[in-house]
């Protein structure tokens, strides 16, 4: 069904109406925390023992329960999500003048990581099936457009090499693993997850951010759990496990007294006060990946009854956290967003368009692309609703 713009705001009414049907109440921020567990008793324990800072057991307890729960043999934690994939990157060798691949449509911060190692943030196209990466698309154009010198994937047209891939679970949702993982063995490079969004997220029964060389999660307050900020990289590897830590840890050598460092790290730290935060996050965790799931079946029921546009659901084979409730107008409907966002943020329900895509920003202008006109259309009919475990 296509609209004009004369019943667009009709339909935008509509959208406020499954709303409030469903939250049954009059506003509803995007993504609020839950404190609701140990939050206060772990963060009061901190400031009693004074180890509020790097050092500290509930660092040692966070990353010896994110292992526990995502599978990942190895977990370090990081002060963000954003220091996580700059890690990461570092450490699966990308240089300056790499050429890393990723999607259109993600948020700035997978394509500021790249920048930070001096690398060329290098865009490809996204699949409505997933809304990440389409990898049959992507493979096509790797034959056309990069040729293999010495087993090394080298970009035709900019003679750089092409050194890793970023792959984005958006929104929570798995993006084709298998895919990805053909593509990184085939034109040997490295996969690296951006699992920010995706905790509590699998593919085939193994969580996202485990496949990759490295995988990165993000603990922001708008993420399904939250440390206030926070990151952590995965890896099934020890001796990268020990290279994330030494780099993010100021590249310290052990030592009772001395104060040497081997090369130029980082002050990437988690500190224990935050920590202990997430260790109280992850308790209630398996309860919010419940009520997330939930909501979105409640949702699906209302947003069926409304025609030419849908609630996005959790790819085959795939469990999603469902971070960000996502709603996408059919195409043809492009018109409609903006009175939606119009209407249900002027009525207090929380609703955000997707980020505008990377490509399209200053900084990035420039930077090489495939054809993206699935991330372009994509991102013209997506509409994130308020999705906290709260609701
Ligand atoms: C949240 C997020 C990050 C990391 O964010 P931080 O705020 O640095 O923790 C990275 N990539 C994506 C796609 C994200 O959504």
């Amino acid at each position: 069904m296509t609209m004009n713009t004369k019943n667009s705001d009709e339909f935008a009414e509509q959208v406020v109406g499954a709303l409030h049907a469903v939250l049954k109440r009059k506003s509803a921020p995007l993504h609020e925390p839950c404190f609701d567990g140990n939050e206060w008793r772990y963060i009061k324990e901190c400031l009693d023992s004074t180890f509020v800072s790097s050092v500290g057991k509930f660092v040692d307890r966070f990353e010896s329960e994110l292992a526990n729960f995502t599978g990942a043999k190895y977990v370090v934690a990081v002060v963000n999500g954003t220091a996580a994939l700059h890690t990461s990157l570092k450490l699966v060798g990308v240089i300056q003048n790499d050429e890393v691949l990723l999607p259109a449509l993600s948020f700035i911060a997978s394509a500021n990581a790249i920048s930070y190692c001096n690398a060329i943030p290098h865009f490809v196209d996204i699949e409505e099936s997933t809304l990440g990466i389409d990898c049959r698309k992507l493979r096509d154009y790797l034959e056309s457009n990069t040729e293999i010198r010495d087993s090394r994937c080298f970009n035709k047209k900019t003679g750089r090499l092409v050194r890793s891939i970023v792959v984005l679970h958006t929104f929570g949702h798995p993006a084709d693993i298998d895919g990805l993982l053909g593509i990184s063995k085939d034109f040997n490079i490295s996969l690296v997850e951006d699992a920010a969004e995706s905790i509590g997220s699998f593919y085939n029964g193994q969580h996202t951010g485990t496949f990759g060389e490295y995988g990165i999660l993000s603990f922001n307050g708008n993420k399904t759990i939250t440390t206030g900020g926070g990151g952590a990289i995965l890896t099934n590897c020890k001796l990268k496990a020990v290279a994330a830590k030494h780099l993010t840890t100021t590249a310290k050598l052990p030592h009772a007294w001395e104060y040497m460092h081997d090369e130029i790290g980082f002050n990437y730290r988690l500190p224990n006060l935050n920590a202990a935060l997430g260790c109280a996050q992850l308790e209630n965790l398996p309860q919010m990946l419940l009520k997330k799931r939930d909501l979105f079946k409640r949702y699906r029921d209302e947003f069926l009854k409304l025609e030419g546009i849908k609630l996005f659901e959790e790819p085959q084979n795939c469990i999603s956290n469902y971070w960000l409730q996502t709603l996408v107008l059919d195409r043809g409907n492009e018109g409609l967003l903006e009175s939606i966002l119009k209407v249900t943020n002027g009525d207090g329900y929380m609703t955000r368009p997707a980020w505008r895509l990377i490509p399209h920003l200053s900084p990035y202008l420039n930077c090489p692309s495939m054809d993206i006109s699935v991330a372009e259309s994509l991102s013209k009919r997506i509409l994130n609703i308020p999705s906290g475990a709260g609701l």
